[in-house]
């Protein structure tokens, strides 16, 4: 039983808490190439909040994390089979909600601990932002970070050697043998400026992958999957411990 995991814990132990910072996982449920089972960013995320969480608790920060968001937005994933889209507009109401009571219970502090591309925050935390002046509203992407070239050889961006590895190391069961893996090839843009990316336009999901997959993952290993994960939850506790001591009041120097 884990004190920061709400799913975990219980009335007695909360009666009297007072946390500084919530963290809201929030995944998607959708297919991951042939190979990978569509709850693979929930799995993403429980896995790597719960253990962010451990090490910013270890250090001494009051953090709560609830349960994953199980839906994300597919809104390009609309003709593949059971990809269950939430529109942004729930996401907002569904945030709304959850920051409401936050915001009444004097938790001024939240970090939607993101694990899906198609989910945007931007300007769903603006919005709320406004609505809640005393909350302090962040998101995290660490699917994003930087670093991923010292630890895979192929990255891409959807069910790639890096979702692969990581599901390798946290869930090998769920993940069907080498001779399944597609390739994860994507067709790109034929109009450049997409693909250069300083213009978007949603990507018809159906029409750019054959397999549901972006990005090859056939070099995945378990090793390369528990050298990411250890890596991304020191670099996520230190982010979790550092919102949680922080003054809202007092963020820029
Ligand atoms: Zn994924």
């Amino acid at each position: 039983m884990r004190p920061y995991i709400l799913g975990e814990t219980n009335w007695k132990a909360l009666k009297d808490a007072q946390f500084e910072l919530a963290v809201l996982p929030w995944g998607a449920t959708e297919a991951h190439n042939y190979h990978l089972p569509y709850a693979t960013d929930v799995i993403e995320s429980d896995f790597l909040a719960a253990e962010s969480a451990k090490i910013a608790w270890n250090k001494g920060a009051k953090v709560i994390v609830f349960p994953t968001i199980p839906f994300g937005v597919n809104t390009g994933q609309s003709d593949i089979y059971l990809d269950i889209n939430l529109n942004p507009s729930t996401q907002y109401a569904i945030l709304n909600d959850v920051i409401d009571t936050l915001n009444r219970q004097g938790i001024h502090k939240l970090l939607v601990f993101n694990s899906h591309g198609g989910n945007n925050w931007k300007s769903i935390v603006r919005e709320l932002g406004l609505k809640f002046p005393s909350m302090f509203i962040c998101v995290s992407n660490w699917f994003k970070w930087p670093d991923k070239s010292n630890y895979f050889d192929e990255i891409g961006d959807h069910a790639d050697e890096v979702e692969t590895s990581l599901m390798l190391y946290l869930k090998p069961d769920f993940v069907l043998p080498k001779e399944n893996w597609g390739s994860g090839k994507e067709k790109t843009h034929k109009i450049k400026a997409f693909s250069e990316g300083w213009a978007w336009a949603e990507r018809k999901w159906s029409q750019i992958s054959e397999d549901t997959g972006v990005g090859n993952p056939e070099l995945a290993t378990k090793e390369k999957g528990e050298r990411f994960f250890k890596a991304i939850s020191n670099k996520m506790g230190n982010l979790l411990y550092d919102i949680s001591k922080a003054d809202i009041n007092d963020l820029y120097e």
